[in-house]
């Protein structure tokens, strides 16, 4: 049997928002978040966004996005940990676990 996660950190639905352009997540304590698409975009956890080994990423110098950047095109679930979006321009490499997710969410605000 596997160690259930914390309610707080363990999804129960995404959605998307298309015309709010946002990401939904309901979560196992009942709170739903909803994230903006841009939000999550300039998030992304990957070493390229994120920047690694003293590099700066990719927000860094130039924060503003360009076309399709910040459409996301599809979400998939990572192990039991994380969610993978892949973007309208074809970026993929981010996994966001689901205590970052949580993170956002908080700041994003409830739905
Ligand atoms: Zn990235």
């Amino acid at each position: 049997m596997p160690i259930p996660a914390p309610d707080r950190t363990r999804p129960l639905r995404f959605d998307y928002d298309e015309p709010q352009r946002a990401l939904l997540v309901e979560w196992a304590d009942g709170t739903v978040h909803r994230i903006p698409f841009p939000v999550l975009r300039r998030a992304c956890p990957c070493a390229v966004c994120a920047g690694e080994m003293g590099s700066p990423g990719r927000f860094a110098a130039g924060p503003e996005l360009g076309a399709g950047e910040d459409d996301l095109a599809d979400i998939g679930l990572v192990g039991a940990y994380g969610l993978n979006a892949v973007w309208g321009d074809g970026h993929s490499t981010g996994i966001y676990t689901f205590e970052r997710l949580r993170e956002l969410g908080e700041r994003a605000g409830v739905a």
